[in-house]
């Protein structure tokens, strides 16, 4: 029988004997299959050889979130996945390298001083894809605006349980923007092109909005938005001490709800109109909610929320699954007559978002996220997008490369255009 030794996995002695276990693999797969590009095996050989300022500025350069993906990147999807250590034994835990060479080290600069060009960028929202492209903008000489309504660092610093991501982290990855030549228009509000002419180039990288729970009941007081939930629980502000809250959804923003629920003292129950291996969450998000005690029903759907002056309970229709959708996954149908009542306090409706109507002069697809080329460009010369509103990707490590993506289009464009 196998025996697991749980490890310290922030100890000098785990990293050592991880990054001496690397194989340090030419054309690495690791690398490939990390969206950003990081040189892992390059970081892991400075590790090694007890150089962290080096690894250090291998690992910030091709992720300027790399902090915070220290935490919260699904690296059994990525790099780790691709590992060929894991053909003779176990992969090379690297997020948790990159991440102790992050933490050890703090913040440090590396981005090196350049000449500006004359020229100026506006980007609209300041998460991962919007800072990334930022920091890679100065580094071409490209002077650049920042704008976001919701304060700076997007989901990682606002809706992200700090159970999962210590705000340490996203502070940290956050600070490189503190340097002559990028400004920060923190609350400022921008939804057309037209507020920002005298720009020579705009990326739009904002956030989502939910998605509408369209059943009856559905505004009554109790049923809270996930972005509002996981925003006051980030404030402290909140204590669902002895309440029922019913999370219906079956993503990661649903995991996470139904995580700062139970924190906040409520009994969760997660509904999901599918079975649990369809759902489109991360398997270690699934067992973290599952081992924090947050209950799970599956293969049922809501169809009205109850309750008179505010909600007292959740009416379900169980489903059943015929074959496979748009989406690749069975289509789930209502059973007819199975209709029952869950009797809830709190429902947080977390089933999916889209890109908000701003910015009607760019082309958007038939989900209403904006279309962009390979490069990142919108259908609007001289407008480029990226991060969540382009209906790609979804991680933090995805947000950064096409962040990185659309910068280099943007510096391309203006490189042609002087
Ligand atoms: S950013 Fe994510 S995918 Fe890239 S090396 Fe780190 S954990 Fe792996």
């Amino acid at each position: 029988m196998k025996t697991i030794v749980l490890e310290n996995q922030k100890s000098p002695i785990f990293i050592y004997r991880e990054a001496d276990r690397c194989l340090l693999c030419y054309d690495p797969p690791c690398t490939r299959n990390c969206p950003a590009h990081i040189d892992i095996p390059g970081f892991i050989y400075h590790i090694r050889s007890g150089n962290f300022e080096a690894a250090y500025r291998k690992i910030k350069s091709a992720n300027p979130f790399a902090d915070t993906c220290g935490y919260v990147c699904p690296d059994e999807n990525l790099c780790q996945k691709e590992c060929i250590r894991g053909l003779i034994d176990e992969p090379i835990r690297i997020r948790e390298l990159h991440s102790y060479v992050t933490e050890t080290l703090g913040y440090r600069d590396v981005i090196e001083p350049v000449r500006l060009k004359g020229k100026k960028v506006a980007i609209v929202g300041a998460g991962p894809a919007g800072i990334t492209a930022a920091l890679k903008l100065i580094e071409s000489g490209y002077e650049v605006h920042i704008f976001d309504r919701n304060g700076i660092g997007g989901i990682p610093s606002a809706e992200i349980p700090l159970g999962r991501l210590p705000s340490e982290a996203v502070q940290r990855d956050i600070m490189a923007l503190k340097r002559p030549g990028i400004k920060v228009y923190d609350g400022k509000e921008i939804k057309s092109l037209t507020e920002l002419e005298g720009y020579d180039a705009v990326l739009l990288a904002f956030g989502l909005v939910e998605r509408d729970l369209k059943i009856p009941g559905a505004d009554l007081p109790g049923v809270i938005g996930p972005k509002e939930l996981l925003r006051s629980a980030r404030e402290e502000k909140t204590d669902f001490s002895g309440k029922r809250a019913v999370v219906i959804g079956g993503g990661n923003v649903a995991l996470d709800s139904a995580y700062v629920l139970k924190e906040k003292g409520a009994h969760v129950l997660i509904a999901y109109r599918r079975e649990l291996k369809y759902a489109p969450s991360w398997t270690k998000e699934r067992v973290l909610t599952f081992l924090k005690g947050v209950e799970f029903l599956y293969l049922v759907s809501p169809t009205e929320i109850l309750g008179r002056d505010r909600v007292e309970g959740v009416r379900f229709v169980r489903m059943r699954l015929e074959k496979a959708d748009e989406s690749g996954r069975p289509r789930a149908v209502p059973i007819e007559g199975s209709q029952f009542v869950i009797e809830a306090d709190v429902v947080v409706p977390a089933i999916g978002e889209t890109a908000p109507p701003y910015f009607p002069e760019v082309r958007r697809d038939e989900r209403g996220f904006i279309l962009v080329d390979e490069k990142g460009r919108t259908s609007k010369e001289g407008v480029f997008a990226a991060g969540d509103l382009t209906g790609e990707g979804g991680t933090v490590v995805e947000a950064v490369t096409q962040g990185k993506r659309a910068a280099h289009a943007i510096a391309e464009y203006l490189g042609r255009s002087s």
